[in-house]
């Protein structure tokens, strides 16, 4: 029942790893990407090179990346507005109804998407809600903001009960797409 949750698809270390091919071929069209300790620490406001050419990456592949964010529409603006593409803020992730509007706004199914995030309980939970590939990614920053802290809490309890079930291990990349 957990693991129905809170297992993603995949698990690896950081985005650069991803077969950006697999997915395009799997028929991803829409890359939802979470910002905050995915692509950014929570302390800089700008996308660096690399996560700039991720975003360029997911575009080039024939997919259209849009972030989705919890954090306030300030933030996340000027960093779409740098990756030049669509955005939705205060998306109160693990919540279905900014995943609903994508899904209309872009008139695509659900299997057509996949979401790439740091945390269980908002990125994973609300994709695996949605029923879209769900790629966990290791946190690039052990620096949360006051909600991460509470998140990454409840975390760590979900993480422990996994590994207690010999569901998931901590640093034991894997793809099960
Ligand atoms: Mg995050």
């Amino acid at each position: 029942m957990i693991a129905k949750y809170f297992l993603p698809t995949m698990y690896i270390k950081n985005y650069q790893d991803l077969d950006l091919d697999k997915l395009k071929k799997r028929g991803v069209r829409i890359f939802i990407v979470d910002v905050d300790n995915t692509l950014i620490s929570h302390e800089v406001s700008q996308l660096d090179d690399s996560g700039l050419a991720f975003m360029e990456n997911i575009k080039n592949h024939g997919m259209i990346p849009v972030i989705v964010s919890n954090n306030v529409k300030q933030r996340v603006e000027q960093l779409a507005r740098q990756a030049d593409c669509a955005y939705y803020s205060f998306a109160l992730k693990p919540l279905k109804l900014k995943y609903k509007r994508i899904l209309r706004e872009y008139k695509c199914n659900q299997d057509e998407v996949c979401v790439i995030g740091d945390q269980l309980i908002t990125d994973v939970l609300g994709g695996n809600r949605m029923k879209f590939i769900t790629i966990l990614q290791e946190p690039i920053t052990n620096i949360d903001n006051t909600s991460g802290k509470v998140t990454r809490f409840i975390e760590t309890k979900i993480f422990n009960y996994l590994e207690k079930t010999n569901k998931w291990r901590k640093h034991n990349y894997y793809d099960n797409l």
